[in-house]
C-alpha cells in the first residue's frame, strides 16, 4: 500500500456533450432515453504517483471540426497540466478506458508515455474503420508509443495503489481504474461501463457498444469489486458525480 496522502487524484475538464435527440437515445437499447437530453461533462484525469503519473483518459479534442453544436471541448488539457506543473511528455504512463472520441481526444499528447491498453482495443483504435475517422487524428501518435498490452487486471505500480481492471462490452478492451487513496479512499473510475447515475441503477446498455452480454457481465464484475473495496464509483459522464469532485489544480488524496 502507498503511503498515505502520496498518491493525488486531479480532475481534468476535457469539454461537455449535450446529448439530445438521437445521441441521447442512444445512451439505452431499451428506448428509456427517448426525449431525454442530457448534459454531459468529458473529464479526464491525472493519478500521482510517487513513482510516476498516469493519465486516466484524454478528453475530447479541441480541434475536431466535424462533431457540430452538441460537443464543446474543454480548455486545453496541456494548460491544465501545467497549471499542475506538469508537461504532457513528464507523464509516465497513459491508459484510455476506451478509444472513444471523447475519451482518446488528446491521446496523441502522450506518445512518449508507455500506454497501457487491452490489445483487443487497441487493434479496434488501429483498424481499417477508425483509421478513415478523424478520431484518428487525435490519438493517432499513440501507433508509436511503447505498449503495455494486458488482457487481465494490472496493477500499474506493483503496491495495488492504482489497478486497471478488465469492462469490456462497451468496446472490445473497454477498461476501468481503481484508485485507493489516503484519505479519500478507494475509488473507480467507471469510464463508459455506465453513462449515467440511471444507468447503472437499471443496467442500462447503449446501442452502440459492441457486446451486450460481456457488458453486463462487465457491470456485474465490476459492481462485485466496488462492494469488496467499498468504493466510491465516479461515472464519467454522470454530472453529479463530476461536480463532486474537486478540479486540477485541486485534488483527491
Ligand atoms: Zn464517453
Amino acid at each position: 500500500m502507498a503511503e498515505a496522502g502520496k498518491i493525488r487524484l486531479y480532475t481534468l475538464d476535457g469539454g461537455q456533450v449535450h446529448a439530445t435527440g438521437t445521441d441521447a437515445t442512444e445512451l439505452s437499447d431499451d428506448g428509456a432515453y427517448a426525449g431525454r437530453t442530457f448534459d454531459m461533462p468529458v473529464p479526464c484525469f491525472l493519478v500521482r504517483h510517487p513513482d510516476g503519473d498516469l493519465m486516466w483518459d484524454s478528453g475530447m479534442s479541441p480541434t475536431r471540426t466535424d462533431l457540430g453544436e452538441w460537443a464543446t471541448p474543454g480548455p486545453s488539457i496541456a494548460s491544465q497540466l501545467s497549471d499542475i506543473g506538469l508537461k504532457p511528455d513528464e507523464i509516465r504512463f497513459v491508459a484510455l478506458s476506451h478509444g472513444h472520441w471523447d475519451h482518446s481526444g488528446n491521446g496523441g499528447l502522450f506518445s512518449a508515455a508507455t500506454w497501457i491498453v487491452n490489445p483487443l482495443e487497441r487493434a479496434a483504435m488501429f483498424d481499417d474503420e477508425s483509421r478513415q475517422s478523424q478520431a484518428m487524428d487525435d490519438y493517432g501518435a499513440l501507433e508509436t508509443a511503447d505498449a503495455l498490452l494486458i488482457d487481465d487486471d494490472h496493477d500499474v505500480f506493483g503496491d495495488g495503489a492504482v489497478v486497471i481492471a478488465q469492462a469490456p462490452g462497451h468496446t472490445p478492451g473497454h477498461l476501468v481504474l481503481l484508485l485507493r487513496l489516503a484519505e479519500a479512499g478507494p475509488i473507480l473510475l467507471s469510464g463508459d461501463l455506465w453513462h449515467l447515475a440511471e444507468s447503472r441503477r437499471h443496467r442500462r446498455v447503449p446501442v452502440y457498444n459492441t457486446d451486450r452480454q460481456q457488458t453486463l457481465a462487465s457491470m456485474d464484475r465490476i459492481e462485485a469489486l466496488v462492494s469488496r473495496e467499498g468504493a466510491r464509483v465516479i461515472i464519467q459522464h454522470e454530472l453529479a458525480d463530476y461536480h463532486a469532485m474537486p478540479k486540477a489544480p485541486s485534488y483527491l488524496d
